[in-house]
């Protein structure tokens, strides 16, 4: 059996789902089908969650007008008569969320977040299912709350693959149904509340799907033609990368490499099941393939950027040097703020680190830190990382910036740069 996955991009209106059947039905395999929100709702319900949070009634009702609305007309130019069902589900479900939104907020923002922002995957599988019913292409409908078990680390939930496992082998039986069709991107605690996984996490969960039922392949499908060497928007001459390692994919992503996420490779690499991505738009074509390889491979420069991040340099506030208390100090504060860091310098006296402004708490972390040293910090950096990097390339890629960090190890120099 197959997986296969399909980004918010790839259903974003009725004729992206008529082609996404048109790349199903030319399976005729057991198929898992994993789908993402269509286009952009994941963020439209992130604002809701944030108004609902700060109690702004107008915020809230706009927002989930808009879902109402994009979803509403996607059902009528997709079933056009033959919606009366799914019509009802999708309102009754936006109606559920609606009355749920008019009590308060509890007060663990990740939490509520979590509750209303994994509507997007259900509205979306919802209605495709039923679409691909309905032309033909039988399919069961899964709810993967069902099935993927987590923690409680709202917005980041631990998977607990044993009972995971086990509940998804109890559901999925391919000798009564050939396709199942499911969301990405969401779980559920053991007491059954609703759980995420990271944002863009579908790609993560098509990988432990995957694992847990031994797959032949997983399929990621995409709007660009396979993995490329860097941002087509930016770099004018591109390049796709027809083969590459799990390891240098899963370095990739650590990089900031936005094709696949980044958790997505662990659970393939265990089971050795290859990943391609594909072009949902030219499907015929080859694609990327991220497998098992053991020799050596010539990969030609790789660009990976990523924007606006913090640089903070802490010192202590005597003359004395950064010691590995206070490194660890700095670190038990950043873990517990939620905030990732992307990039390390060390001196005697100085210790910097790259990171990812959080939405929340930022100032936070700012004020305490300096409770116990002297913090400056940088913002709107861009970290450009280059693999397979040649000194022509950097030349060309720093000239006539400012660069505050730069590290290079053998396979790749790193820029932090304004
Ligand atoms: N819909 C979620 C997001 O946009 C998950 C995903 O697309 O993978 O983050
Ligand atoms: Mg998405």
């Amino acid at each position: 059996m197959r997986v296969y996955k399909f980004g918010g991009a790839s259903v974003k209106d009725a004729a992206g789902v008529r082609n996404v059947a048109k790349i199903i039905s030319s399976y005729s395999g057991k198929l898992v089908v994993v789908i993402s929100a269509m286009g952009k709702t994941t963020n439209a319900l992130e604002e809701l969650a944030h108004f609902y949070f700060i109690e702004d009634k107008e915020g809230v009702r706009t927002k989930i007008d808009l879902v109402r609305k994009s979803h509403g007309t996607l059902i009528e130019t997709l079933f056009q008569g033959h919606s009366l069902v799914i019509d009802l589900e999708i309102s009754m479900m936006l109606d559920n969320l609606a009355l749920r939104l008019s009590a308060p907020p509890s007060l663990d923002y990740d939490f509520e977040y979590d509750q209303i922002v994994s509507l997007g995957e259900i509205l979306s599988t919802k209605i495709v299912s039923a679409y691909l019913n309905l032309i033909g292409i039988k399919n069961a409908w899964l709810d993967i709350r069902q099935v993927i078990r987590t923690d409680s680390t709202w917005r980041e939930a631990n998977v607990k693959w044993a009972i995971s496992s086990e509940l998804l082998k109890k559901q999925v039986d391919f000798n009564q149904q050939r396709i199942y069709l499911t969301q990405g991107f969401i779980g559920s605690t053991l007491s059954a509340q609703t759980t995420t996984l990271g944002r863009e996490g579908s790609d993560y969960t098509a990988a432990i799907l995957a694992n847990m039922l031994d797959a032949e392949s997983v399929t990621v499908w995409k709007d660009v033609p396979g993995i490329m060497n860097a941002d087509p928007n930016r770099f004018e001459q591109t390049q796709k990368l027809e083969t590459l390692s799990y390891r240098e994919a899963a370095e990739m992503t650590y990089y900031g490499a936005k094709v696949i996420h980044p958790k997505t490779m662990k659970p393939l690499v265990e089971k050795n099941i290859p990943l391609y991505v594909k072009s949902f738009l030219a499907p015929e074509l080859e694609g990327s393939v991220i497998c098992k390889i053991d020799h050596v491979m010539n990969y030609v420069p790789v660009f990976i950027s990523k924007e606006n991040l913090v640089l903070v340099t802490i010192s202590p506030l005597d003359f004395s040097f950064i010691a590995e208390d206070s490194i660890s100090d700095f670190y038990r504060l950043l873990s517990t703020t939620r905030i990732k860091v992307d990039l390390v310098q060390q001196s005697a006296m100085n210790f910097s680190v790259a990171l990812e402004r959080p939405e929340n708490g930022f100032d936070d972390f700012i004020t305490q830190l300096k409770e116990r040293f002297v913090v400056r910090y940088n913002e709107g950096l861009e970290l450009l990382t280059i693999r397979y990097y040649t000194d022509e390339v950097i030349a060309s890629m720093t000239k006539d910036r400012v660069v505050y960090v730069s590290q290079r190890t053998r396979t790749a120099a790193r820029f932090l740069m304004r």
